[in-house]
């Protein structure tokens, strides 16, 4: 078992199921529907064009209908901002007070609901082999992670909220909890088994966590890549201290607005969707989380990105793939993005103080 405190140690697991380092930036992006039809292909997905048009002279402007204003900072309410960008139709700012990266407009809770229940864009990448290999890494670490916090006689419930066809679930259960719940509103996912003693994976409205009724209260909840989706994150943190039990632990996941690719990319970077409301950097998810009455016990970069990082250091497209034959910006790999927390994901561990 390796030492997850040492950073050395960690930096050889999650380089394991990070998909660029692993099979290359251009085959992996290929082989996991980001590229070709997928939606890194720099054009907007057969979702976004529901609600956006391009207007050939400024190119994609917002539809008239679906979008709703969003004036307020959704971590600290504040109204100071800044404009940060413009990608396809979708206007992002950053709060003036927390540095926490905001849409604004963003589309009504109807129509977000309908272009979510016929969104395929994410379910052809996260199905794909390639990218299936990789997350069964990443959710043993992530278990791991979250064991090395809590004792094994501590291990009794588990939620994952947002849990897909339940992979994290599926591993957690494995890995010494009683009791592993995941929920999810996603109904593509109906042909993965369901039945397990200890092990279940329930269909629920995971937007609203008080329309649950798990009838026991978790000793840890994980999300994964799903806090970045909520309007209203404060709101939603709050509510699940109510099924949380006292001192438990909230494990995130979220997309890093101070990633080296985010910073780059800017308009091209694909994290800027109509499904990501918003965009957390280390100190805003802090922000957020202290004030609902947690403190962080962990929390580091995953996922490089290298491979499109170089791609456009190459003068290329960031997500071709298309590499240098001699990089002249060798120094940056994976020790030194992880090391400065520029890693395209942020994973944090909360624990609750009431
Ligand atoms: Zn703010």
């Amino acid at each position: 078992m390796k030492d997850l405190s040492n950073f050395e140690d960690r930096l050889k697991i999650i380089n394991s199921f990070d998909g660029n380092l692993v099979y290359g930036a251009k085959s992996f992006n290929l082989t996991t529907n980001r590229t070709g039809k997928g939606p890194s292909n720099g054009l907007p997905t057969k979702e976004l064009l529901k609600v956006v048009q391009d207007s050939q002279k400024d190119r994609f402007v917002r539809k008239s209908i679906g979008w709703v204003e969003q004036k307020n900072c959704v971590v600290c309410n504040s109204k100071k901002r800044s404009f940060l960008l413009n990608r396809l139709g979708l206007a992002y700012f950053r709060c003036a007070e927390c540095s926490h990266i905001y849409q604004d407009p963003i589309l009504s809770n109807s129509v977000a609901a309908e272009l979510y229940s016929n969104e395929e864009t994410t379910t052809k990448i996260y199905k794909s082999d390639n990218q299936q290999e990789m997350d069964e890494i990443k959710f043993s670490y992530g278990v791991d992670l979250i064991n090395s916090f809590v004792s094994n006689k501590n291990r009794n419930s588990i939620l994952d909220i947002g849990c897909g066809p339940g992979i994290f679930s599926k591993v957690a259960f494995r890995k010494g909890w009683d009791l592993s719940i995941g929920v999810d509103i996603n109904d593509s996912y109906d042909d993965i088994s369901k039945s397990s003693s200890g092990f279940k994976l329930v269909r629920g409205n995971v937007l609203d966590i008080a329309s649950l009724d798990f009838n026991t209260k978790f000793d840890v909840i994980s999300m994964w890549s799903f806090l970045e989706h909520i309007p209203d994150p404060k709101k939603y943190i709050n509510d699940l201290g109510n099924v949380l039990k006292d001192n438990g632990l909230i494990f995130i996941l979220v997309p890093n607005s101070d990633s080296l690719v985010a910073k780059l990319l800017r308009e091209k970077s694909t994290c800027y969707n109509w499904k990501h409301i918003s965009y957390f950097n280390i100190k805003s998810l802090n922000f957020l989380l202290e004030s609902c009455g947690y403190n962080c016990v962990f929390d580091e970069t995953v996922i490089t990105e290298i491979g499109n990082i170089k791609s456009y250091l190459n003068g290329k497209e960031p997500y071709s793939g298309e590499l240098p034959d001699k990089d002249p910006f060798s120094f940056i790999d994976s020790k030194f993005i992880h090391i400065n927390k520029l890693g395209s994901r942020i994973i944090a561990v909360y624990k609750k103080n009431f």
